[in-house]
C-alpha cells in the first residue's frame, strides 16, 4: 500500500520521450565518450546499456543528470534540453532524475535516515515534505526497520537499497543505475533488479549500466549496446549478446 503512494500520482513525464539524444558526442582531451549518438527512451521503459569498460556508458548516463555536458548535439529529459539548462535549475532536473552507483555513495556519517533525507533537502524539498517522503522511499525498498543505522552496520545489498531509496524519495520520473549490481552477489543482485522493476511498474522510466550478462539474458528487455562510444546496437527484448567484451572485464 504504501509503496504504491509513493509514486502515486506521478506517472512518467508529460513528454513524449523521456529521453531523447540526437547525434550527441562527446569529447575529452584525446578521447572519444561517445560519438554521434542518437536514440530515444519513452516514458514507462526499462532499457538495458551494455558494452565492455569505456565503451560511453557511464558518460551517456552522466548526461541525462547533468554530470557531464555534451560536446555536441542535444540531450532532451522529458523534453528539456539539458545542455541549455542553467546551473540552478540543476537541482530541478535532479528531482526528475535519481542515479545509483556501483559503489552506493552513501555518506559514511550519516544514518540510513540521514542519507536519503540529504538528497531530498538538497533538491529543495521541504522539512515537512522530507519527513513524509523519507519512512515512504524507505519502507519501499525494505529498509524502514533500520532509519538508524550507518552505512558500515548494513550490507551491501542493504546498502544499495538505501541509496535506491535516496535516488527515488523524490518521485524522479527517471531513474538511472551505473553498475547497480556490480558490488552484489548474485542473489543480491537479483533482489535489486525485482527491486527496480517495481519501481517501473509504478511509472518510472529505468535505465541501468550493466555488465551482468546473467541479468540481461534473463529480462529480454531492450538493450543498447555501445562500443567505442558508439550505439551499436538497440534491440527491443535483447540479450547481452557480446559475451566475450563482458568477460573481459
Ligand atoms: P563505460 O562506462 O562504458 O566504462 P565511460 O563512459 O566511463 O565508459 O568512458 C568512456 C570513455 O571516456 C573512456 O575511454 C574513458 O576513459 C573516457 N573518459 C570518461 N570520463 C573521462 C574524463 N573525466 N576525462 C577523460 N576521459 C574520460
Amino acid at each position: 500500500m504504501t509503496q504504491t503512494l509513493l509514486y502515486s500520482g506521478k506517472k512518467a513525464g508529460v513528454s513524449a520521450s523521456a529521453v531523447e539524444l540526437s547525434k550527441v558526442s562527446v569529447r575529452y582531451a584525446e578521447q572519444n565518450a561517445l560519438q554521434q549518438v542518437s536514440l530515444c527512451i519513452s516514458p514507462g521503459e526499462f532499457v538495458f546499456i551494455v558494452g565492455p569498460s569505456g565503451a560511453g556508458k557511464s558518460t551517456l548516463l552522466k548526461l541525462l543528470y547533468r554530470a557531464e555536458k555534451a560536446t555536441e548535439g542535444k540531450v532532451l529529459v522529458n523534453g528539456t534540453d539539458v545542455g541549455t539548462m542553467k546551473p540552478r535549475e540543476t537541482p530541478l532536473l535532479r528531482r526528475h532524475v535519481g542515479m545509483i552507483f556501483q559503489d552506493f555513495s552513501l555518506l559514511p556519517d550519516r544514518t540510513v535516515y540521514e542519507n536519503v533525507a540529504f538528497a531530498l533537502r538538497v533538491t529543495g524539498a521541504s522539512r515537512r515534505e522530507t519527513h513524509r517522503r523519507v519512512p515512504l522511499a524507505l519502507e519501499m525498498v525494505g529498509m524502514a526497520h533500520r532509519p538508524d543505522a550507518f552505512p558500515h552496520q548494513i550490507s551491501g545489498g542493504e546498502q544499495q537499497r538505501v541509496a535506491i531509496a535516496r535516488a527515488l524519495a523524490a518521485q524522479p520520473s527517471l531513474l538511472l543505475a551505473d553498475e547497480p549490481t556490480g558490488n552484489l552477489d548474485p542473489d543480491t543482485s537479483l533482489g535489486i533488479l525485482e527491486l527496480l522493476h517495481f519501481i517501473n511498474s509504478q511509472g518510472a522510466t529505468v535505465l541501468i549500466a550493466t555488465h551482468d550478462v546473467a541479468i540481461v539474458d534473463r529480462q529480454e528487455r531492450r538493450v543498447l549496446e555501445f562500443q567505442a562510444g558508439k550505439l551499436v546496437r538497440d534491440e527491443a527484448c535483447g540479450r547481452y549478446g557480446n559475451t566475450s567484451a563482458a568477460e573481459e572485464e
